[in-house]
């Protein structure tokens, strides 16, 4: 069994409040994993610290086969220096709930300028690329549309393409769907699906409970910075064993 992703008692601290609690996660190469809870249990920092946003407190993380970090009673073991962040951030690539183009730029731009400006590859490959992931999302007639021309729905496909585009071993979605308009959601979800179905290793924060039973392999539910419960969807989902799990469920159906 090979893990994209491994945690051991992860601890995540901002000043005395303890954000990530001995959090244990091992995802496998190619499981979707959506990761569901109430505001503030930690979803969002877990993944910052698997992008390596954050630096953990305690406990170990390997992404990729790759020690991020490990550290007992604070002292510092093992830390990556900052090219060693930025070249392993590369194996991940993220969507934010807001769909953070850079808005002087096309979607084409948006999409070539990592590969090129990071991966330095050749501007030529870079957009036949772009071009075939415009077409993956959907997008092909929008190229050369500015963020401002598109969407929401439409924004959040160029980020995925984007992100695509770095040719990522893994990729972290946190709440994508949630600050666009309802109609919109599903032409995001169908994207994300496409992308599971292909074999992505992806890790999805949603409240989208029905694309979390659908598509993921494994549903975790958090709660005040600690995983209460994990496991197949329709476990957890329609039998949750946890009574904080199935407070949870019951409020946001
Ligand atoms: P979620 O994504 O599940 O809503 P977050 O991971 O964003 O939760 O936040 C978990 C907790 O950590 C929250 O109480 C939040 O206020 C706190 N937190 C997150 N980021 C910071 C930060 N940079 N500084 C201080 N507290 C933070
Ligand atoms: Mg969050």
């Amino acid at each position: 069994m090979s893990f994209i992703v491994q945690g051991k008692s992860v601890v995540k601290k901002f000043g005395d409040f303890v954000a990530l609690d001995h959090v244990d996660i091992d995802i496998e190469n190619g499981e979707v994993v959506c990761i569901v809870g109430p505001s503030g249990s930690g979803k969002s920092t877990l993944l910052r610290c698997i992008n390596q946003l954050e630096k953990i407190d305690g406990g170990g993380l390997w992404v990729d086969g790759e020690l991020v970090g490990y550290r007992i009673a604070g002292s510092a073991l093992h830390e990556l220096d900052d090219k060693q962040i930025a070249r392993q951030r590369l194996a991940t690539g993220m969507v934010f709930q807001r769909f953070n183009l850079f808005p002087h730029m096309t979607a084409l731009e948006n999409i070539i300028e990592g590969p090129i400006q990071v991966l330095k590859r050749s501007p030529q490959e870079c957009r036949e690329q772009a071009l075939e992931l415009l077409e993956r999302v959907g997008l092909s007639d929008k190229a050369n549309a500015y963020p401002v021309e598109l969407s929401g729905g439409q924004q959040q496909r160029v980020a995925i393409a984007r992100a695509l585009a770095m040719r990522p071993r893994l990729m972290l979605f946190d709440e994508p769907t949630s600050a666009l308009d309802p109609e919109l959601v599903g032409e995001v979800l169908q994207v994300m699906r496409d992308l599971a179905r292909s074999g992505m290793s992806m890790i999805v924060v949603t409240h989208e409970l029905g694309f979390a039973r659908e598509v993921a392999n494994r549903v975790v539910f958090m709660d005040a910075g600690q995983i209460v419960e994990t496991g197949a969807p329709e476990e957890i989902l329609m039998y949750p064993r946890n009574e904080r799990t199935r407070g949870f469920i019951s409020a946001v159906l």
